[in-house]
């Protein structure tokens, strides 16, 4: 079937700027679009790339984009480059492409602590709204002073609490030692990435890297969790076909045709956790429609506890709560954000 295909894009500065290891992110950029069929069925998506996340950039998805032109036929993302993962994403989103059977109703989300002492607080606050899963930001300060917020946190959180931990990949292979050390005897659901390097460190500091992810996966208790080395479907794939023991990060938004990646992970028995992109609440719904149609070994909260987001409010669509329910997620009507943009 062909349809009309049109986009709009947004820049829509965040409430407060999101701190990343390439310095403060003030605004999120991206692409919401619409196809329409002959019959007037119409669907949404969201092409919201990170810029340094491996996938195309926002002008090469414009570009993309454009050269599909103003009518495309069903099959138009087989013509897109597997590394246009948030294009993809967006086109399957927008054709209605069902990523496959819901599987779950309702899924912890995990809530965001900022780094440092001001985590404790925050984590009383959240606990306090019906939180009972967190993730703290590390690597942030001297390995001393987070290890007493570490134990204060710990000492704060119920048992039935998971806290997990994200280095970003801040730490060198010998910092995260004494880190995977310290978490052996503590109730740490995972530590995130805690050592990255990217291809402009070079293949062979890369290789370095990841030889020690491998080594601390194997020598430790506490599972780790890989964001930043996944990034993209074929990290992705050759991470959990090379047998990683761990944990994988999967962002829906930067990671191609939703059905193709649950598939990925079900091959591979994966032991995933998925995580919003910062998108809008377009992107943000089918993300989530993701995570909901995925069956793990394990039940893990959602990383989807971040926001508000946007100063603009009409673009969030859904709020962070403690648990989030498909039917809540169904209820985002994709339209309005659409329209906020004419
Ligand atoms: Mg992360």
């Amino acid at each position: 079937m062909s349809h009309r295909l049109e986009y709009r894009r947004y820049r829509l500065p965040f409430r407060s700027p999101v701190r990343t290891a390439h310095g403060l992110w003030c605004e999120r950029e991206g692409l919401i679009l619409r196809l329409e069929d002959e019959a007037g069925g119409v669907g949404f998506g969201e092409v919201a790339p990170i810029p340094w996340f491996g996938t195309e950039t926002l002008p090469e998805a414009e570009a993309v984009l454009a050269g599909l032109g103003e009518r495309v036929e069903g099959g138009c993302v087989e013509r897109v480059d597997e590394r246009c993962g948030c294009v993809r994403f967006a086109l399957n989103c927008a054709l209605r492409s069902d990523p496959g059977a819901i599987i779950a109703r309702r899924l912890p989300v995990a809530a965001l602590l900022p780094a440092g002492k001001p985590a404790c607080d925050a984590a009383e606050e959240a606990m306090e709204a019906g939180f009972v899963a967190f993730k703290w930001k590390v690597g942030v300060l001297d390995d001393a002073d987070e290890w007493v917020v570490l134990d204060d946190l710990l000492a704060r959180l119920p048992d039935h609490a998971k806290l997990r931990l994200d280095a970003n990949g801040a730490w060198t292979a010998r910092r995260a030692v004494r880190w995977m050390e310290r978490c052996a005897e503590r109730p740490i659901e995972f530590v995130e990435q805690p050592c990255f390097a990217d291809a402009s460190e070079g293949a062979v500091q890369q290789r370095r890297v990841d030889d020690a992810l491998l080594g601390l996966a194997a020598d430790y208790p506490t599972p780790i969790a890989l964001d930043e080395s996944v990034a993209g479907l074929a990290g992705l794939r050759s991470w959990l076909e090379r047998g990683w023991p761990g944990v994988v990060v999967v962002k829906p938004a930067l990671a191609g045709n939703p059905a193709e990646l649950l598939a990925l992970l079900a091959a591979n028995d994966a032991d995933a956790v998925f995580s919003s992109a910062l998108e809008t609440g377009v992107g943000r719904q089918a993300a989530l429609r993701v995570a909901f149609a995925f069956q793990g070994p394990q039940s893990r909260a959602l990383g989807f506890g971040v926001g508000p987001l946007f100063k603009d409010a009409r673009f969030e669509g859904i709020p962070p709560v403690p648990f989030l329910e498909i039917d809540a997620v169904n209820r985002l009507n994709a339209e309005v954000i659409w329209s906020a943009l004419s």
